[in-house]
Parts: structure tokens; sequence; C-alpha cells
């Protein structure tokens, strides 16, 4: 095991294109650092240069104590695992498994039993001898997995390894990952578009844009604080509202004007971000999550924290209720919420705004409707 350490790093391709710029990260011996970021943002590029798979082109990779710029991937000591799998369709599961174990020519009493041991792990003990064909999707992943388990590498790097799977199943392969990699102890870089996957692996996020790192930060900082409207609007889902409007004081704490409207801020507001008060009397963007609105009819609150508008939509999903809405105000028209909206698959009402004002979503549980 071993921490993983990205100091300037830069792709430029051969036509020029620059996937990945100035990248620093430093991941701890043990952590669970996951890449994610919209599609082309970089993320592939920057696991593979620490794969060995990609030549970096500026800045270096340090993998323990050695930088490894021109150290060749098999010599890397690292595990990858693909979404394709990258199985040997003629060999046993155990063969699979041990495959990289044999062709160092490790002694075969020891491969059977680190095989065994990772069969274990992974809940693979009865299926040693089929062929991959005769496996499930998740059960292809798991033999990818123990491939990479038996090798104990100093790093497990994750390419989309559930990306071909169902979303159930998605879900419980999640789950597993998450409980051999705490178990292993191994550190691990993972890259994945879906960033409720990075949100519940990660021990920490890295949020890409454009080859650029936005913020590297535990999900839940992430998400009481992004940096940037990128990443507050990749954060989250549905996505967070975005509008435009003042920031005014009075009446002992601060209010929002927007889409005429009104929002009286909680008065502590100030006291744990206090920046705000550089803001005051000028044009703001304000975000706020949909999770964090109520439906006022039932809950009351706050008079002075109330929207006034009448729903266009309802959604209904199960778990939640999703209620979208417009509210009379400029939208927000940056070229970043445009695209970030776009990217991130967030809800395309945030880019829409228009005649009918800026178009907001509320996510109430359906207990409270
Ligand atoms: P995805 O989630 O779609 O895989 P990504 O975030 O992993 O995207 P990369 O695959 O790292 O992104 O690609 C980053 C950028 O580099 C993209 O603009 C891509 O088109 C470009 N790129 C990738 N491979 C090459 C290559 N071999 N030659 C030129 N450009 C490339």
């Amino acid at each position: 095991m071993a921490e993983v350490i990205l100091t300037g790093v830069g792709k430029v391709y051969a036509d020029g294109t620059r996937a990945v710029d100035d990248l620093n990260l430093d991941i701890a011996d043990g952590e669970f650092l996951v890449l994610v970021g919209p599609s082309g943002c970089g993320k592939t590029t920057a696991l593979r240069m620490v794969a060995g798979l990609e030549d970096i082109s500026e800045g270096r990779v340090r993998i323990g104590d050695r930088v490894v710029n021109r150290v060749p991937a098999r010599d890397r000591d690292v595990a990858m695992v693909f979404q394709s799998y990258a199985l040997y369709p003629h060999l046993s599961v155990r063969d699979n498994i041990g495959f990289g174990l044999s062709l160092r020519k490790v002694p075969k009493a020891q491969i059977r039993a680190k095989v065994d041991h990772a069969a274990g792990l992974l809940g693979l003990g009865d299926h040693l001898d089929r062929k991959p064909r005769n496996l499930s999707g998740g059960q292809r992943q798991r033999v990818a997995m123990g491939r990479a388990i038996v090798r104990e590498p100093q790093a497990f790097l994750m390419d989309e390894p559930l990306s071909n799977l169902d979303a159930k199943l998605r879900v419980q392969m999640r789950a597993e990952i998450a409980r051999i990699q705490r178990d292993l102890g191994v550190t691990t870089v993972y890259v994945t578009h879906d960033q409720t996957e990075a949100m519940t692996l990660g021990d920490r996020v890295a949020v890409m844009k454009k080859g650029v790192l936005q913020q590297v930060a535990p999900p839940q900082e992430l998400y009481d604080r992004p940096v940037n409207l990128f990443v507050a609007g990749f954060i989250g889902s549905p996505a967070m509202n975005l509008a435009q409007g003042t920031l005014r004081a009075g009446d002992g704490g601060l209010r929002l004007e927007f889409a005429g409207q009104t929002l009286a801020l909680p008065g502590e507001v100030l006291d744990t971000r206090p920046a705000l008060g550089a803001y005051l009397d000028r044009p703001v963007i304000a975000g706020i999550r949909p999770e964090d609105m109520e439906d006022a009819e039932l809950h009351g609150g706050d008079e002075g924290a109330r929207l006034v508008s009448t729903a266009d939509l309802v959604e209904a999903m199960g778990s939640d209720v999703l209620v979208h809405f417009a509210v009379d105000a400029e939208r927000v028209d940056t070229e970043d919420t445009k695209e970030l909206a776009r990217d991130a698959g967030a809800d395309p009402l945030l880019a829409r705004g228009g005649p009918t004002g800026t178009r907001m979503v509320a996510r109430f549980s359906p207990r409270t409707r």
C-alpha cells in the first residue's frame, strides 16, 4: 500500500488536445479517492497516467516512494479494474483470477491459496471452475476485482467498473467495493461520471471539468461548500436551483431578493459566512438545494422565508416528490450555468428560464404532501 501523489500533472495528446492541466492530488495511503466529472473532463486520462497506460506530458506521479513517470505499467505495482472486465473467455474463473500471478511465476500452491482467499471475499467460491460466459455481469465484475485483489498491489485503479451493470446490481456492487476496499485498506483511485457513486464511495471526491481540478474534498464538504457554480450544480440530484438576485441587509438579518420575492436568510448566516458581507446590494447567484425546501402549507415555517408559486409539474418518484415551479425573475445566464446544466444532466429547467421566469424544483418527501 502506498500514497499516490500527482504534482503538476498535465496531458497533451499528439493531436494537441489538452486533456489534463496542472493536476495536483495527494492521495493518502489507504484512501479511497474518486475522480468525477462530465464526459471528456480528463478523468480517465488522469487515471491512465497513474497506471502507466498513457505518457505523462507534464509533472510527476509518485506511487509510494518512487516517481513512476518512466516506470512501465507492469512495474508500477498497481492493479487496474476496467469497465469491460477484460477477462479471458477460455480460462476458468480460477485461472482468470490467478492469471497475473502465473505470469509472475508465483508457486502454484500460493496462487491457489490467494485465489481461494479472494474468491471468499467476493462470494465466488462456488464458481471457480466456470468460464466467464457462464457468469452474470455482476459475477464477471467480481472476477475482475479478484484479479486485482490477488496481486496485492500498492494501489487499485478503477475506471468506471460498474457502468456495465444494471441499476440494482450497480448499487449492490458499489457497497461491496466499499467493503472490500475498507477491509483491504488498499489506496484506491476510482473514476466515474456518476456523482452518486462518487459521493457514496469516496473518502474524498475530486471534481474535474475540462481537464482542470475544481475541488477535492470529503463528500459532505462538496455538498455543503462547493467552491464554484460548476461543483454546486454537479453535486446533488436533482441539481441545486440557481437564481440571480440581490443580497440586502435589514431587520437584523439578510434578505435575498430574487424572482420578485424576498427570502429572509437565517440570522446566523453572516456569522458562519462573514464573506457574504462583501456582497450586500450587489447581484449574487443564490443556490437553493431542492431538498432544503418544504411545503409551507404543511409545515408553516418562517413567514419571511417563503417563495410563492404554483407547481406546474409534479413528479412522484416513490421516496421523493419533485415539484417544479417558476418564479418570475431573470434567469441565471452565465456560460458556467448553461454548461453545468448540460454537462451534469442537471435539471434542464435551470437553463430554460425565459418568459415564465426562473424555473426551480423542490424535493419533498411524500409524507409531507
Ligand atoms: P469519459 O467519461 O467520456 O470517458 P473522461 O473524463 O474520462 O471522459 P478522457 O477520456 O480522459 O475524459 O478524455 C479527455 C479529453 O481528451 C477529451 O476531450 C478526449 O476527447 C481527449 N482524448 C482522449 N483520448 C485521446 C487521444 N488518444 N487523442 C486525442 N484526444 C484524446
